[in-house]
């Protein structure tokens, strides 16, 4: 049971006050405070004045060299709303169907909870996206994403997403229902050159702890001309291990999830 809640209004207090043993870092509570048979905290530190909330692109004023940069506070509406968000990111955020979920879950939120078929980590990941965060009493670091999941720590500041022109991008989740679980998520990011797929990241969630980046799945597509949904799913069911659990046998899984790698591939459009 929640016994203390602290509101900071920096960030140095937020991280001093999570020093002590057993507290947690709250933002839009939907995952941390939801669902009845999870332990709660005792002590909650609201971070919700102490990280960065903007959503905005910096960098060139052409375009070139630009990046988005996603405040760890700004919530799924928020990013569904700002004229910023690139149609893939977009896309991800409006996947979590809930408006009253989206109206409080945030960025920092979702990749805080790392979880496997979290609607935002897979498009971060496919788009090259880096993380800053700060832990106590050391200067922030920038990070890839990637390297932040596989190792998390500290507060996330702010997630900074390159921008490029030519870049195609797609973020798909698949469930059996709109409302329902995810059973598994995919997202792509690459370019045609000549025809050819160049420079192509594909993030797949549902089949591990958490969403990862798939450089073995990427591979098989790298320097060739895009090959049929059916091609593509033959190729890469292989290459997914599922776990059997009430979302689904390991088998539909499987083919549930080379399906929709195949979609994410094929459903890519250039990112304005
Ligand atoms: C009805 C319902 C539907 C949902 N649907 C989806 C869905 O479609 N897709 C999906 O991905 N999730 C879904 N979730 C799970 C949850 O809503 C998301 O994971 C959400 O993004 C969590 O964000 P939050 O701000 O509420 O995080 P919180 O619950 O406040 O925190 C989650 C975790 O992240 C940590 N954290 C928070 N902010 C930071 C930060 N800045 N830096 C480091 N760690 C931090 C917290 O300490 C905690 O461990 C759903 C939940 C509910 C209740």
């Amino acid at each position: 049971m929640v016994k203390e809640y602290f509101r900071p209004e920096s960030l140095d207090e937020a991280l001093e006050l999570l020093a002590a043993p057993g507290a947690l870092a709250l933002a839009g509570g939907t995952w941390s405070l939801a669902f009845e048979a999870r332990d709660k905290p005792e002590r909650v530190v609201d971070i919700g004045r102490a990280v960065p909330r903007t959503i905005e692109t910096r960098g060139a004023s052409d375009g070139r060299g630009a990046e988005l940069c996603l405040g760890a506070g700004a919530t799924f509406q928020e990013i569904v709303d700002s004229k910023s968000t690139p149609p893939a990111i977009r896309a991800a955020a409006t996947s979590m169907a809930n408006r009253n979920t989206r109206n409080r879950a945030t960025v920092g939120g979702n990749l805080g909870a790392n979880k496997s078929c979290s609607s935002l980590a897979p498009i971060l990941l496919a788009l090259g996206a880096s993380v800053e965060y700060k832990e106590r009493s050391k200067a922030s670091v920038t990070i890839a994403l990637a390297d932040w999941l596989a190792a998390p720590g500290g507060l996330v500041l702010t997630v900074i997403v390159p921008r490029a022109d030519g870049l195609r991008a797609s973020s798909l989740r698949a469930s059996r229902t709109a409302c329902d679980i995810a059973t598994s998520t995919a997202a792509c990011a690459f370019r045609l050159e000549g025809g050819k797929v160049a420079g192509l990241r594909i993030a797949i969630g549902g089949f591990g702890p958490r969403a990862s980046l798939r450089p073995d799945v990427a591979a098989l597509f790298e320097g060739k001309p895009l090959p049929t949904k059916a091609d593509i799913e033959k190729t890469v069911a292989p290459l997914l291990q599922a776990r059997a659990d009430q979302r689904g046998s390991v088998e539909y899984k499987r083919l549930r999830g080379a399906a929709l790698v195949a979609d994410a591939l094929h459903a890519a459009e250039e990112q304005i």
